[in-house]
């Protein structure tokens, strides 16, 4: 690839294909259905269509916007909207999405009412909070409720799971024991509507852990992966959590590109009376005496923080960052870019949310 423009996000599709194969496999020796969550991605309709090929069965994501434009590259998958929706946009959900997470009475009411309108059914999902603390219903019992009121006054919606969210806002890990009370819970609906629901949605990437440990409740049917296929080991599930079976996944399908505009020795400590940064806040800086470092014309604005960056160059680590440059030291590499060289970077979870998503940075698919 020649006269490429950079910051560059690279994206190698057969890597990430590996990765979701490897995942939609092991869920389904575990009876499990793969929902590909698109948004790290901002809903590139070719990520849509790899996670199709490689097994998932479902597309996902928070945006409407990413999930009409993966409907093109997926033609029959059903689309799943993973954010409770706005009213302001309940037109277009039933429109776009096939089914939706939902918590709010007043929500469902009005989908049903628009699902009516546009002469279509609309599957709805049920979230219960297991302590978490983000979306769902905190009480089994109002769940329940708003079960059977969808199932038996709204002729516009199909009841067609229950589902939940853990390591969002709370940290919470899904362990056997959560998984357990999402299955009760499912089964005590299942005997007041009689008959089985659909999806039993026991969460995203770290709810692969019960996979793992061979505890996960067979009930449990659906999982909604993103960070985990995007990333491999660097994901939590092996960064934070241990998981060596992570670590077989690529962790370099997404990597960001960088060029160096300045190449200079200087002080590493900040010379002057010393105020707040770019940001507005107040830094400490640690005095290494003098040090060879370049400059990348990629920043936080880009990527959001530098320890979500990795450098590919063995002995160069991020020093810092403004909104659109990055200060690399390479005082210790073997091999010193140049003005013009490009840096590589594996990347995690939420630099890659960003990468994807600034419309300073070029994308290039292999
Ligand atoms: C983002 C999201 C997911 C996917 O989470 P990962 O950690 O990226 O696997 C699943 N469910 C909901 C509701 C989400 O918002």
């Amino acid at each position: 690839m020649k006269n490429l423009r950079y910051p560059a996000l690279m994206v190698n599709h057969e890597k990430f294909r590996e990765n979701v194969r490897l995942v939609t496999d092991k869920c389904r020796e575990h009876g499990i259905e793969v929902a590909g969550v698109i948004k790290a991605s901002n809903g590139m309709p070719r990520i849509a269509e790899d996670f199709v090929a490689s097994g998932a069965s479902i597309i996902a994501s928070s945006r409407l916007e990413q999930l009409e434009r993966a409907e093109l590259a997926t033609a029959d998958v059903p689309l799943l909207l993973i954010r409770i929706p706005m009213l302001c946009e309940v037109e277009d959900v039933v429109r776009v999405a096939d089914i939706s997470l939902n918590s709010e009475l007043k929500v469902l009411e009005a989908l049903n009412a628009e699902a009516l309108r546009q002469r279509k059914t609309h599957k709805v999902i049920l979230m219960a909070d297991l302590g978490d603390l983000r979306e769902g219903y905190f009480e089994a019992d109002e769940l329940i409720e708003t079960a059977l009121i969808v199932e038996n006054r709204m002729e516009g919606l199909v009841l067609a799971g229950i589902g939940t969210n853990l390591g969002c806002y709370g940290s919470v890990k899904p362990t056997a024991k959560n998984m357990k009370a999402l299955s009760e819970l499912a089964e005590r609906i299942e005997t007041r509507i009689g008959r089985e629901l659909e999806y039993v949605s026991g969460g995203a990437s770290s709810s692969m852990m019960p996979v793992l440990d061979n505890v996960m409740p067979a009930k449990v049917n659906m999982l909604r992966i993103g960070a985990l296929v995007y990333t491999g080991g660097l994901d939590e599930l092996a960064q934070v959590y241990g998981y060596k079976w992570a670590e077989k996944l690529n962790d370099d399908a997404f990597v960001l590109r960088a060029q160096v505009i300045e190449k200079k020795v200087k002080p590493t400590h900040p010379i002057g009376e010393l105020g707040v940064d770019a940001f507005g806040k107040k830094r400490e800086y640690v005095d290494r005496g003098n040090r060879l470092r370049v400059l990348l014309a990629v920043g936080r604005a880009d990527y959001g923080d530098i320890e979500d960056i990795l450098p590919e160059l063995p002995g160069s680590f991020v020093v810092g960052a403004s909104g659109d440059h990055t200060i690399l030291d390479i005082e210790d590499c073997r091999i010193k870019p140049e003005v013009g060289d490009v840096i590589e970077f594996r990347l995690k979870y939420s630099a890659l949310l960003r990468l994807s998503g600034s419309e300073n940075v070029r994308i290039y698919n292999k």
